[in-house]
Formats: C-alpha cells, structure tokens, sequence
C-alpha cells in the first residue's frame, strides 16, 4: 500500500474512534457538558466508555476521560496499566485529564475539537509530551473537529436564555 493509502485508512480508523466518543457523549446528562471518550485495548476493543458527569455526579474530578480510564482499567486485567491502549475523546483534555492518560500510560491519544481555553494537549500547555516526562503518548487532535465542535457548540446554545 502506499504511504498515502496507508495514511488515508489511519486516518479513517481515527475517524471510527471519535465517533464512538461522540456516541459516548450523547448518553450525557442533560445537565453536563456533553464531552465522551473510550477507551480501546492495543486489538481495537472497547474497553470502557463514558461522558463527562460532572453534574450529575456532582463530582469536579467526572471527566469523560477519569471516568472512562477508571473503568476500562477494571477491565483491562493490568491493574491501573492501560500501555497499548488508545484514548479517544470528543474535546482536547484539560491538564487533570492530559496528567491522568499520561500516568495510566495511555500509547495513543485521539482527540477531536480543540480547546483554546483549557486544552493540555498542545493548545495552552502539552502535558502529554513534555520531555521532562518518562511516558509520551502518541497524539492526533482535530479528528472529526467539526462534528465534535457542533455537540458543544448545541449544548452551549440551548444554555443561553
Ligand atoms: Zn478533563
């Protein structure tokens, strides 16, 4: 196959993540932000999904992100090592989640939309690769950016009186 071939498959596997995230996000409280993430093992399986639950739990640490990691290692069989899996998100992480992919040694991180206000991942810091840090994730943002940016971007509006 070509690199170009190659890539454009890449890139449509990608694709086929965020949109798991985004159908994570859509099971979201009303009340909460609708951001999801799943987590997939190093074969592509579902390990775990879930969507920001921030209110609903009434909880500052609910992130999709926390909680999907959470869960996925319950199931993955390696204690808290989630090595070989791959992170995908519907909203570039904030520093909380960056540092917890980072310590569950996440290999892969997908992510969507990204977050000029309080993004980790390279728009206000890039937790996830300072070299200073052992583990470095690999990273692709903007995947499916629009369709992500549109979910918050309803959320937002119906919020508005
Ligand atoms: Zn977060």
């Amino acid at each position: 196959m070509s690199a170009a071939g190659s890539r454009g498959a890449a890139e449509r596997a990608d694709e086929t993540l965020i949109r798991a995230a985004i159908a994570a996000a859509a099971a979201a409280d009303p009340r909460d932000v609708p951001v999801g993430a799943v987590v997939f093992d190093a074969a592509g399986r579902e390990l775990a999904r879930a969507a920001n639950a921030r209110e609903a739990l009434g909880d500052p640490t609910a992130h999709a992100e926390v909680l999907a990691l959470r869960r996925a290692a319950a199931v993955h069989g390696d204690g808290w090592r989630l090595e070989g899996c791959t992170l995908a998100v519907t909203l570039e992480p904030c520093t909380m989640c960056a540092g917890a992919l980072t310590l569950a040694r996440i290999g892969r991180l997908v992510f969507g939309a990204w977050e000029p206000k309080t993004g980790a991942v390279g728009s206000l810091w890039d937790v996830v690769r300072d070299r200073r840090l052992n583990h470095r994730p690999e990273v692709r943002g903007g995947v499916l950016e629009s369709d992500c940016a549109a979910l918050l971007d309803t959320f937002f509006h119906a919020q508005r009186p």
